[in-house]
């Protein structure tokens, strides 16, 4: 059986950052396997993130802005970003680019298939590809499933669900330089609705709606309709493009290390930050850590690990969701009319100093904070259920 140095399953963000975190460092010429069922030939999503204004230029990056929005009834707060910006990438171009630079490397194989069943092993463990076992000396599986979700009533788990449209309006109505990230006017607060603006133009944008919570989802497509309509002026929108997904919010632990030969990525690794559902840049920066720890270790297990005060607070913040989903527009207001931007996206890259985190909770509604934390210790002791 032929052995590879290693197998990816899953060619998405986690899959070809990994891939090319690999090539471009201590794997360059190492014979890797990079197999997913899909063609990832569509502009299937858009991965918004933001990173220091000064990150080296990214020519994958389509679009980037420097103010942020929240706004809602009876308030509109505009946030200015000084050291951070906000940038996009589309899907399709990070497919391509990926796919070109990885082809063109030599002992990289791409290929189009069912990954089935992993098995750990000694010194290798093996995938079965199409029905056939292929061995890979490290194996990194993105592949999401129900059994990496918790099992257990000691944990949220609550599902964001969005759906986007890029439209055009026959009319300049979007405002380029400004990203809205929450946008709660009129939204229906008991579902944990908000609305969310990306425009790439005066007439151009991407309007998403998003929802959190159990139940299922409302009418999103009607919602995003009468949105444009009602807070845009758009009647008749051109859709360029539709998006939608559902991510799992949950304070579960998901588990890096699958085996001794095996290690989850993406969000079936727990790359997706719960309290703001946002995953792509740690994956990039996942990507890095573990080819980093392969080049100093000899293995991928030796990135960091999770800030144990980072998962209380995200915790605290799903108990709050879960709980008081109409508090949002409370919560993401006062956050960012409490501290500047760039503060606020650090804190929610979990790197502020403890004093500074400190403060940006101070400016939250303590009473449901304090409410949302006593029964995280509860459901915890398994006194309480979490949902
Ligand atoms: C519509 C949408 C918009 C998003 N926008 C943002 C955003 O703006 N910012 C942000 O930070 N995050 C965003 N996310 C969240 C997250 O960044 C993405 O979901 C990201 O794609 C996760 O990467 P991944 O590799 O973990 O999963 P995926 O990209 O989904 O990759 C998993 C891959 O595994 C393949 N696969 C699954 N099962 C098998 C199998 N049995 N055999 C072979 N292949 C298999 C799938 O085809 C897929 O290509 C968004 C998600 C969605 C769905």
């Amino acid at each position: 059986m032929a052995c590879h140095d290693v197998i990816i399953a899953g060619a998405g963000a986690a899959g070809l950052c990994l891939g090319l975190a690999l090539i471009r460092g201590p794997l360059r010429g190492a014979s890797i396997l990079i197999v997913d069922h899909a063609a990832k030939d569509r502009d299937d999503r858009t991965f918004a993130f933001w990173e220091p204004a000064d990150a080296p230029a990214d020519p994958l990056v389509s679009r980037e802005w420097s103010q942020l929005q929240v706004i809602g009834d009876g308030f509109d707060h505009l946030a200015p970003l000084r050291t951070h910006r906000y940038r996009m990438i589309r899907a399709i171009d990070l497919y391509r680019a990926a796919r070109a630079e990885l082809g063109a490397c030599p002992g990289v194989e791409l290929r189009r298939a069912e990954v089935g069943a992993i098995v750990d092993g000694g010194h290798a463990a093996s995938a079965e590809i199409d029905g056939e076992r292929v061995e890979g000396r490290f194996i990194f599986d993105s592949r999401m499933s129900a059994d990496r979700l918790p099992r257990t009533r000691r944990r949220v788990l609550l599902a964001q669900r969005f759906v986007g449209w890029e439209v055009e309006a026959p009319a300049p109505v979007f405002r380029p330089e400004v990203a809205t990230l929450f946008d709660f006017r009129g939204s229906e607060r008991a579902r944990g609705e908000f609305f969310y603006v990306l425009p790439l133009s005066e007439r151009r944008a991407l309007v998403e709606r998003v929802e959190i919570g159990t139940p299922a989802l409302g009418d999103a497509e009607g919602r995003l309709a009468d949105r444009l309509a009602r807070y845009h002026g758009v009647d008749a929108p051109v859709l360029l493009r539709r998006e939608a997904g559902e991510s799992p919010l949950t304070d579960h632990r998901f588990r890096r290390r699958l085996g001794q030969r095996v290690m989850a990525i993406g969000i079936a690794g727990g790359r997706l930050k719960p309290s703001s559902g946002y995953a792509f840049a740690r994956i990039r920066a996942d990507a890095a850590a573990i080819a980093g720890s392969l080049a100093r270790l000899g293995h991928p297990f030796g990135v960091p690990r999770e800030s144990p005060r980072y998962r209380l607070l995200d915790a605290v913040l799903l108990q709050v969701m879960r709980r008081r989903p109409e508090l949002l527009p409370d919560v993401f207001r006062d956050m960012f009319s409490g501290s500047p931007g760039d503060r606020v996206l650090a804190f929610l890259d979990e790197e502020t100093p403890f004093e500074e985190r400190l403060a940006l909770f101070r400016g939250l509604p303590k009473g449901p904070f304090a409410a949302a934390f006593g029964r995280l210790v509860l459901t915890r002791l398994g006194l309480a259920p979490a949902a």
